[in-house]
């Protein structure tokens, strides 16, 4: 079925899509998945480059411009906001991919979901909302307001499902907290969390599990790409939706598919936004293959821990390479305290800061902890409480000063 959506799919692009056609010239019909990796890779920097030779959308239109509704951006932490439009039928595609990430989570029309975002034009939750509708459930945007008045209107409308980045659903539970609000009596059963990793690590899923009282799922997505993958009910990562992308894991090194078990860099190709498609496009993500034998009985490929960080993300201290993302998993086993991780260079090393709000016995708790299980030593230093930036979206918390090589 992948095969032939795909096959359909470049039919198209090669008449009508300017960005597509001249890449898929006098490339072989795919006729197994094995094909497909004769076909280049889409880099963000090309779509980037492509508006900026042609303002202000780009060639990777593959409608005249007056069939897209919707337009959205992506956030611009890797250069200059990539513009992304989608037709009537490629928002109701985000829709019907975001819905099938609440029925994963056995969320259910009798559900009332709450949004707990400011709709700007990031695509995230504006795709959750349209999956909420097509779901039939009740949504209740929490966009234009304060965390307080957040936690009082989930409270009031009795939300059953509560969709944020797991930073915000940390957050949400520390101004609780300071309010004398008990989550874990809230209507709030499950979470569902994106625009971040996060839900699929061990330790933050806990501690927002502790915090709600609810069951933590985890979602994965892409502006340019689309709402790809979804937490089932074993929790323990995310399935890619394949039904509607075909996922490839691949060694950033070799740039061969990697073994079952191992990591590598995921590409995606996504088989239901003509409008705007992507063709093997490098989302930059580390993931781990980690096969189709999932305990829920979905044969999609499973990723354990989710997206694990960004490939260039990781850092090499003393020889032991380290994401940033396994420190904040240790960070949050021990607190909820807000922190940041900066990676700089001396005398041509990789050296970690980590800044925490936290006093001197956790923070030496959390040395011993580093040390130990990742076998490198950070320099952890106490800063004051409610001094380091607070996220609603795309938390920040990994600071790379690096010369780049
Ligand atoms: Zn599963």
């Amino acid at each position: 079925m992948q095969i032939k959506k795909f096959r359909e799919m470049v039919n198209l692009l090669k008449r009508q899509n300017r960005f597509y056609a001249t890449r898929l010239k006098n490339l072989p019909t795919v006729k197994t998945l094995e094909d497909l990796t004769r076909y280049p890779v889409t880099l963000k920097k090309e779509l980037q480059e492509d508006q900026a030779k042609h303002p202000p959308y780009g060639t990777n239109l593959t409608y005249p411009l007056n069939y897209y509704i919707h337009y959205h951006q992506t956030s611009g932490t890797t250069g200059k906001p990539l513009k992304v439009l989608d037709t009537r039928e490629s928002w109701d595609w985000w829709g019907k991919c975001w819905k099938d990430v609440y029925e994963a989570a056995g969320v259910s029309d009798n559900d009332r979901i709450f949004l707990a975002f400011s709709f700007g034009p990031f695509i995230g939750f504006w795709g959750a909302y349209r999956g909420a509708e097509l779901l039939g459930a009740l949504s209740i945007p929490g966009g234009g307001q304060t965390t307080e008045q957040r936690l009082n209107m989930i409270m009031e409308t009795e939300a059953t499902v509560l969709v944020c980045t797991p930073t915000y659903a940390l957050r949400l539970g520390e101004v609780a907290e300071e309010l004398g609000i008990d989550l874990s009596s809230s209507p709030i059963k499950k979470t569902i969390h994106a625009g971040e990793p996060g839900g699929s690590i061990p330790a933050i899923r806990k501690r927002i599990e502790d915090i709600w009282g609810a069951e933590c799922y985890d979602h994965a997505g892409l502006s340019e790409v689309g709402a790809h993958s979804f937490s089932c009910e074993v929790r323990q990562g995310l399935h890619i939706n394949e039904l509607e992308f075909i996922a490839e894991v691949i060694d950033p090194e070799t740039g061969e598919m990697v073994e079952e078990g191992e990591k590598g860099e995921l590409y995606l190709t996504n088989l239901g936004r003509w409008g705007f498609p992507v063709i093997r496009y490098r989302t930059g993500d580390l993931v781990k293959h980690s096969g189709y034998d999932c305990p829920c009985g979905r044969r999609h490929l499973f990723l354990a821990e989710g997206i694990i960080g960004r490939v260039d993300d990781m850092v090499t201290i003393r020889g032991v390479n380290v994401f940033p993302s396994a420190i904040e998993s240790i960070i949050r086993e021990i607190t909820s305290a807000e922190f940041r991780i900066t990676a700089y260079t001396r005398d041509e090393m990789d050296e970690l800061l980590i800044e925490i709000e936290e006093d001197g016995d956790t923070i030496q708790k959390l040395g011993h902890e580093i040390r130990n299980r990742l076998g490198i030593r950070a320099d952890i230093r106490k800063v004051e409480k409610g001094s380091l930036p607070r996220f609603e979206l795309k938390a920040k918390r990994f600071v790379d000063e690096r010369v780049k090589k």
